[in-house]
């Protein structure tokens, strides 16, 4: 996904308000244990958004009826003329026990727009539930690459989507090893508890994704999964002195992720993983693919105007890869900012191919299988 015109992305479209204000307050309660009065106070605040979005006569008055609704379908506090986006009705931000979802985690995401009254307000607040996707790009290229030359631009970023998490330690020396890396001061930091399981000895440890490798959520009932639905693999927990993962689901064959203490361990801000680490891997893999079909590829070129730039035989294709759950977001981004290369849908989204091409006519669009096939084709031809 390429990283383009920043832009405010303060918003006062209503239904966007909404979808921000209650992801921040659902985060807020699921960690009130932790925060305390901050996240009372934080819950306080986004019960005043979304009083001032419905406007008097409508929608929850107290905090505790904010909660209270997010523990409710969100079509019951966007609804009637705050309407947003179908695929938004059903979705539910709290579960029973008060934690977020897996949808709040990957699908409301990606519709979060920062409030502008409250913007950068509440240090503790992750990334991802008060800052626009772009914003968090941008801030980690700027960052972590504060040079001009594309090759440390390439190697820092796939450096990064490559290692979201692991010891502290090996990190530092894989960096050294690989050369032109740059990375942020601060841009790892301890894997969160949700994160993580901690045996009767008090004892830590985590699992990496077989996807993406960040550390996946552990449930308190013993469920471990990557916290981005399509990386799709199910684990129960079996708790022993060095607790081990057995597959829940029959989905496609992974390696059984192992073990790892989570003392000296550090891992991308969740921000940072959504948004960059997780589009990078379908990036890291479709390069891969077509480079061993012997084509030649240009990651993230001109300072990622697009993704990818495949040479095969004498053709030249260049890519925009788009992985976004929330088909209303895809649309809305392409509309207001037309792509500079053909967009690629990446596995698990090419079911997105016919309904976007129906939305937009003239966009160029293709899949991963499809242009892998393509990159062979135009290898084989000019054999
Ligand atoms: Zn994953």
């Amino acid at each position: 996904m390429s990283e383009s015109a920043l832009g405010q992305h303060y918003t006062d479209v209503p239904w966007q308000r909404l979808v921000a204000a209650t992801l921040r307050a659902a985060y807020a309660w699921s960690v009130r244990d932790v925060r305390g009065n901050a996240a009372m106070l934080e819950i306080a605040k986004m019960t005043g958004v979304v009083m001032e979005v419905h406007g008097p006569g409508s929608g929850p008055v107290t905090p505790a009826a904010l909660v209270e609704g997010l523990r409710q379908p969100l079509a019951g506090l966007l609804g009637g003329p705050r309407q947003g986006p179908a695929e938004l009705a059903d979705v539910v931000l709290l579960d029973k026990e008060g934690n977020l979802t897996e949808n709040a985690y990957d699908l409301v995401c990606e519709h979060v727009v920062p409030l502008r009254e409250l913007a950068g307000a509440q240090p503790w607040l992750p990334t991802w539930v008060t800052m626009h996707s772009d914003q968090i790009r941008h801030r980690v290229f700027t960052a972590i690459i504060n040079t001009t030359k594309q090759d440390e631009y390439v190697a820092s970023r796939k450096f990064l989507v490559e290692h979201p998490a692991g010891r502290e330690q090996e990190l530092v020396e894989q960096r050294d090893r690989t050369g032109g890396v740059r990375l942020a001061p601060g841009g790892y930091r301890d894997i969160p508890e949700k994160q993580v399981y901690r045996g009767s000895d008090g004892r830590g440890w985590w699992w990496p994704c077989p996807d993406c490798k960040w550390p996946m959520a552990v449930s308190s009932a013993g469920k471990v999964r990557c916290r981005y639905r399509p990386h799709s693999a199910v684990y129960d927990l079996l708790p022993e002195a060095r607790p081990k993962l057995r597959r829940r689901d029959d989905g496609p064959r992974a390696l059984l992720p192992v073990s790892q203490a989570v003392e000296g361990a550090k891992c991308a801000d969740a921000g940072v993983w959504r948004f960059v680490v997780v589009p990078g891997v379908s990036e890291l893999r479709i390069a891969a693919a077509a480079e061993r079909a012997n084509a030649k590829v240009q990651l993230w070129p001109h300072r990622d105007r697009y993704d990818l730039l495949v040479r095969a035989g004498r053709e030249k294709f260049a890519v925009d890869v788009k992985e976004c759950l929330s088909f209303s977001s895809l649309i809305d981004r392409l509309r207001t900012r037309p792509p500079s290369a053909r967009i690629l849908l990446p596995k698990s989204f090419e079911w997105q191919l016919e309904p976007l091409t129906e939305a937009l006519p003239g966009l160029a669009v293709t899949t991963e299988t499809k242009f892998l096939s393509q990159v062979r084709a135009a290898v084989r031809k000019a054999r």
